[in-house]
């Protein structure tokens, strides 16, 4: 097009032109965020990654499952809207993930009682695709993990739909005293603090520790799931419930359906 300016103000064209792709540019950027689909980035090239993976790890809230844990546990106990308002402080980086968690907890309070009433009345609701892509997985004989940021106790039935076995589970456990009431949760575990998803990652290595230098592929739509590499191989972003720009701007391989991650021959 630029080969039609033949006029004294030519670089002026050119460069309301480049604005003018700017503009559209940040406005396809915005659209990202709000329409929830964006297109893949180096799908093919995320399958074959899958298929060389030895280990699969995914990311739960928004990933294996539609919603996010902690908010619906919130909205069962009336306390959503509180604990959004630190979710989105938290988002914007004022507080570390560890005080997060416990602000959050601490306005929640679930007891034992409220978690179980909670997985009775809400049972998860896996992602499209997900129980065929992580059956694919193991058929082809690759170890799966899920490694989430999210609870144990809720988090539970979710890998039990899937098959995948407790020992696979990398998730914060929630601690009840006596009667049932919420105490705390389990700092000692890894996806308790920042960065604890590549911590996950480094004992998943560990633990195949046999295997010589296994493949580890993290599947996941957040910016933790993002830092799992290193020690991890490769991460594959993952926008099928939401997609994080931040996220979407940084991977180099991003998905917003499963069925994407197959190889074809
Ligand atoms: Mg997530």
């Amino acid at each position: 097009m630029s080969a039609t300016i033949t006029n004294n103000n030519g670089d002026f064209y050119i460069k309301s032109m480049k604005m003018n792709q700017k503009l559209k540019e940040d406005r396809e950027a915005n659209a990202k965020s709000t329409s929830g689909k964006v297109p893949p980035k180096n799908a093919e090239q995320a399958a074959k990654i899958i298929k060389s993976s030895n280990i699969v790890c995914f990311d739960v809230d928004s990933t294996v499952i539609k919603e996010e844990g902690i908010d619906e546990l919130a909205r069962f106990c009336g306390k959503g809207k509180e604990v959004a308002r630190v979710t989105s402080q938290a988002m914007g980086g004022s507080m570390t993930f560890q005080d997060a968690l416990n602000i959050r907890l601490n306005i929640i309070r679930p007891s034992q009682k409220d978690v179980a009433n909670f997985l009775k009345l809400h049972p998860c609701t896996l992602s499209e695709g997900v129980r065929n892509f992580v059956k694919h997985l193991k058929s082809e004989g690759k170890e799966v993990y899920l490694i989430s940021g999210g609870f144990d106790c809720l988090i539970e039935p979710v890998a039990n739909e899937l098959n995948i076995p407790l020992a696979n589970v990398f998730a914060n456990k929630l601690l009840f005293g006596f009667n049932g009431e919420y105490e705390a949760f389990d700092e000692n575990q890894p996806t308790s603090k920042s960065g604890g998803k590549a911590v996950a990652i480094g004992e998943i290595r560990k633990i195949h520790s046999d295997m010589n230098d296994p493949m580890i592929t993290m599947i996941g739509d957040g910016a933790t799931d993002l830092e799992a590499v290193p020690p991890a191989n490769h991460f594959i972003g993952f926008g099928g419930n939401v997609v994080r720009n931040e996220v979407y701007e940084r991977a180099q391989h991003y998905v917003c359906d499963f069925d994407q991650l197959y190889y074809k021959v």
